[in-house]
């Protein structure tokens, strides 16, 4: 490797220090190493058939031609994603900025107060805007928060009915997600025009478009009431920018509100990634899917914030859980929730009074030059009638750069946003052919729906409107953050590796990210054919035969891919297969997702070895043969171990009839080595904000490509304004999901190459392995494979230590911030143990901080074992230490205060020092509080 090739920075071993890392480990070389550890059975030779690695100067330039066959047209298309103006001080200081886009999700609330402040503020956003009294920290979009929204209505509903109404005025994308999700539950979705048509005698929930996708704004009470009068819950999809001066669905008694919250300064990127909403009434929030962000407080009493509820998640309840939702959108969400706190309610208020100001002249200037205009309220779009030159007036609009909404045969849509001015409003009159003169026109608001009420009336909204104010807010909130800007997060099965700046710049660029979703095709042939080399080059490292990039999260491609495999079934007239067997330790999203593809979930035991217990796995296949449909393993497994049963696992599924899903959160362990779609399995998903340097963004975005070998091509998802013709699902709002970011995977395959990216799963493996070397004599490491070696991860059991002293797993995790750390996965997947997973990004030196952290905490532990510090007051039950306890007036406790700021050998001068002390997160279970307190909470 030569330090022109970007494998030389993406490594962070240098080759001396892998000498003495592949010494500490027992072994020649890398590829010793690897021959030793993965199985035979699996292992594949060859050499993956990429281009040669670019360097990062020419990938840029690669880039920089595929963005050039994009053309960023005015967006005019409206249905969800619309142009909005993402102020400069947000874009580099969040968007760019790895402080905020390398965190991890707030699991660790101790270092992440900065993100769970901002996404409290996004909450208090959205509470605020719909009228609602809970809010979570974001969904994956309009449409999947919509669906999320239909089987939260049927949770809560008293009525037994399986229809879920749809008004036929939602989003055409948003009915196909719904569609999709509801087939293999089992609920009859009825698309009405519920102002006209007569509503069922039973259902248990409806679905209202608040204003509608014709742009219609409609007083949706009366239908409320209705909707209530037999049982039914009601969920309004309701734009945010709107409800700043439309009475919001929470004030007419709605039940949920979902929607987008895009435009507030997320660029649309051909469809995303943006963070979607959802909001319920009172009484609804513990069955909220999705993480909700609350208050609590710490040991010393002040306010702190952490996730609430988190018994609710799915890695907790499994098959039972509300969802299957893990990774969701933060990054987005903090920055619409920092542009409402930029702007304000006043200035939101004037951003939405003036982009209703544009479509109304928009809509007399087409009256008066003769076209018909629907006569109906509206806020930002309007729908115009051209009996049959509709298509012509789209594209004469298209050829003067705007693109506009071709409803049917005879009608155009068209939506004006913050970006829209009057040389766009001429534009479009033009296309019509109409002559029009602009000028000052009456609101079109309905009278009878105007917002009364006040909105973002907490401080925070108020206090950051100038720049230099709210640069300060954004450096102060990532300043209470550890990201991997300060250091190595070790998470098992989340692979923290290094999120190039090459990879990241083109996200920003206006050719990816201002394009809508439903542009013409012609306008996005850079972006299809990126897509297509990502896709392929995907299948190349996988070897599947076909990948589809829509799913927008791990957690979305295990539901097409199941949702393939059942539809495999049912077209070779199978369809009663419908056992999911799963091993015990499986990461939690697998049983929530299988449930949710209408699958019955079959639990597989694990043996001593922590391997899935192939004797218990026949048991299992007997007693369902005929209704089995698949199986979900993880591999290398969730334990970290290359299993050397996998080959004859998935020959037992098949040989009883049923599909192997190997879930390939950790890919990281396989890529270039062994490929899931040639050793045995059927479909995988990938995380590509894992293994492909999407960086985690404090909790996404991410994205999750399903994988399939030929057969199950054909039931990969579809085009979701397409989905009803072509018969496939729909899992995304968005053709290709979150597209604006998938430039970042594609630059790290085109800058690594096959012998880079097969490098750096050796030195994945490697450093792993080096890690569990330096720290077995220290903490048992739980469970190893071929020769004792572990894959790219390994679990460290604490259970031992803890019987012995009392100190706990949490302990030593909160501990690790004094020493300047991210705890390793906790509890995961087996309770009391850490599970650590070094990257090949890491460099020794960091391995090595990280190791000498673990073995000095062991001997801490040990201290208190002897007794020579009391249980309840040592450096482990009291950590993390912040910089105001340890300088506090008073110092009662057993040691030093300097053993509590600065333990080992940790840098004085760079120290992170957490904001709070450890957290009490059952109190703010029992107090549920979901938005911003009060300033006065957080005085003395
Ligand atoms: C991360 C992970 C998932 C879920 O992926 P998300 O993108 O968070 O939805 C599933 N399985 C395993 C083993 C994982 O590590």
């Amino acid at each position: 490797m030569t330090a022109e090739q970007f494998a030389a920075r993406h490594i962070g071993p240098e080759p001396a220090d892998e000498r003495r890392m592949l010494e500490a480990v027992g072994y020649g070389s890398i590829d010793e190493l690897m021959d030793a550890a993965i199985p035979e059975v699996i292992r594949w030779h060859g050499t993956l058939d990429l281009p040669e690695p670019a360097t990062e100067h020419d990938a840029i330039a690669e880039l920089r031609a595929l963005a050039a066959r994009n053309t960023v047209a005015v967006s005019m298309i409206g249905l969800g994603y619309h142009g909005t103006h993402t102020p400069a001080v947000i874009r580099r200081n969040v968007l760019e900025n790895p402080a905020w886009y390398t965190a991890y999700t707030p699991y660790q609330p101790e270092i992440s107060q900065g993100r769970l402040e901002a996404l409290l503020n996004f909450q208090t956003m959205v509470t605020d805007l719909t009228g609602l009294a809970t809010a979570n920290a974001s969904m994956l979009d309009e449409g999947t928060a919509a669906a999320e929204a239909m089987t939260l209505a049927r949770r809560a509903s008293k009525s037994r009915s399986p229809v879920y109404v749809v008004d036929a005025d939602a989003l055409p994308q948003t009915v196909a997600v719904i569609t999709s999700r509801a087939e293999p539950l089992g609920i009859d979705v009825r698309v009405l025009d519920v102002e006209r048509d007569e509503l069922p005698a039973e259902f248990f929930g409806l679905h209202l478009q608040y204003p509608g996708a014709s742009g219609a704004v409609r007083d949706h009470a009366p239908l409320v009431e209705a909707a209530h009068a037999v049982g039914a819950l009601v969920t309004v999809a309701a734009d945010l920018l709107a409800l700043t001066l439309l009475r919001p669905p929470g004030e007419i008694g709605a039940d949920i509100a979902a929607g987008t919250t895009q435009r507030f300064g997320v660029p649309m990127g051909f469809g995303g990634p943006h963070a979607g909403y959802l909001a319920v009434r009172a009484g609804l929030e513990r069955m909220l899917p999705g993480r909700l962000v609350g208050v609590s407080r710490d040991a010393d009493g002040n306010p702190a914030y952490r996730l609430a509820l988190q018994t609710r998640e799915q890695h907790i309840r499994r098959e039972r859980a509300t969802s299957n939702i893990c990774t969701a959108q933060v990054l987005l969400a903090v920055m619409a929730g920092m542009y409402a706190v930029y702007h304000g309610p006043d200035g939101l208020r004037a951003v939405a009074a003036r982009t209703h100001e544009m479509a109304a002249r928009l809509a007399a200037g087409l009256r008066a030059g003769g076209v018909a205009v629907a006569e109906v309220a509206f806020f930002d779009t309007v729908t115009a009638t051209v009996p049959g030159r509709a298509a012509q007036v789209v594209a004469a609009a298209a050829q003067r750069g705007v693109n506009l909404r071709l409803v049917d045969a005879d009608r155009v849509g068209v939506s004006c946003d913050e970006t829209t001015t009057p040389a766009h409003l001429a534009a479009v009159w033009a296309a019509f052919g109409v002559d029009a003169v602009d000028g000052a026109v009456d609101a079109a608001l309905p009278t009878g729906l105007a917002r009364t009420s006040e909105f973002l009336t907490h401080p925070v909204f108020r206090s950051h409107h100038s720049e230099t104010a709210m640069l300060r807010y954004l450096r102060r909130l990532s300043d209470f953050d550890y990201a991997l800007d300060r250091g190595m997060i070790p998470l098992g099965s989340c692979t923290m590796k290094l999120n190039a700046t090459t990879e990241m710049e083109p996200v920003s660029w206006a050719e990816f990210a201002h394009v809508h979703p439903f542009a013409p095709a012609a306008q996005t042939a850079g972006y299809r054919e990126m897509i297509a080399q990502l896709e392929g080059w995907l299948a190349e490292v996988t070897g599947y035969d076909a990948v589809s990039v829509q799913p927008n999260a791990g957690s979305q491609g295990e539901l097409a891919g199941l949702l393939a495999i059942r539809a495999y079934h049912r077209d070779r007239g199978e369809g009663h297969r419908d056992v999911c067997l799963i091993p015990s330790s499986a990461h939690g999203t697998n049983a929530a997702s299988a449930v949710m593809a209408g699958m019955r979930v079959v639990v597989v035991g694990c043996d001593a070895d922590g391997n899935v217990d192939l004797v218990d796995l026949d048991t299992k296949i007997d007693k369902h043969r005929d209704a089995l449909a698949a199986i979900m393993v993880t591999y290398p497994s969730t334990h970290g171990v290359y299993e050397t049963g996998i080959a004859s696992l998935c020959a037992k599924v098949h040989d009883a009839g049923g599909q192997v899903y190997v879930d390939g959160a950790n890919l990281n362990a396989l890529v270039g080595f062994a490929k899931p779609g040639r050793f045995g399995a059927d479909v995988s998903h990938l995380n590509l904000h894992k293994t492909f340097c999407i960086p985690h963004g404090g909790g996404g975005p991410g994205v999750g490509p399903v994988a399939v070998r030929a057969h199950l091509a054909p039931f990969l998802p579809g085009d979701p304004l397409g989905a009803h013709v072509d018969g496939r699902p729909a899992i995304s709002a968005a053709p290709y999901g979150s597209a604006g970011i998938l430039p970042i995977p594609w630059a790290y395959l085109r800058m690594m190459g096959a012998a880079g990216l097969t490098r750096a799963t050796g030195v994945a493996v490697l450093a792993a392995n080096y890690v569990a070397a330096r720290l077995r004599q220290h903490y048992p490491v739980l469970y190893a494979g071929n020769k004792g070696l572990v894959a790219h991860e390994c679990i460290l059991d604490l259970r031992p230590l803890t019987k012995a002293t009392g100190v706990s797993v949490d302990d030593v995790a909160k501990r690790l911030i004094d020493y300047g750390f991210h705890a390793p996965t906790m509890s995961f997947p087996v309770a009391g143990t850490l599970m650590v997973e070094p990257t090949e990004s890491e460099d020794l030196a960091e391995l090595d901080r990280f190791c000498d952290a673990m073995i000095a905490i062991r001997a801490e532990i040990d201290k208190v074992g002897a007794g020579e510090w009391p249980a309840g007051d040592n450096p482990l039950a009291n950590a993390p230490h912040t910089a105001a306890m340890v300088s506090g007036d008073e110092w009662p406790h057993a040691y030093p205060r300097s053993v509590g700021a600065y333990p080992g050998g940790v840098d004085r001068a760079g120290k992170y020092w957490p904001p709070v002390r450890r957290i009490d997160g059952a109190y703010g279970d029992r107090n549920l509080v979901c938005s911003c307190p009060a300033p006065e909470a957080f005085e003395g």
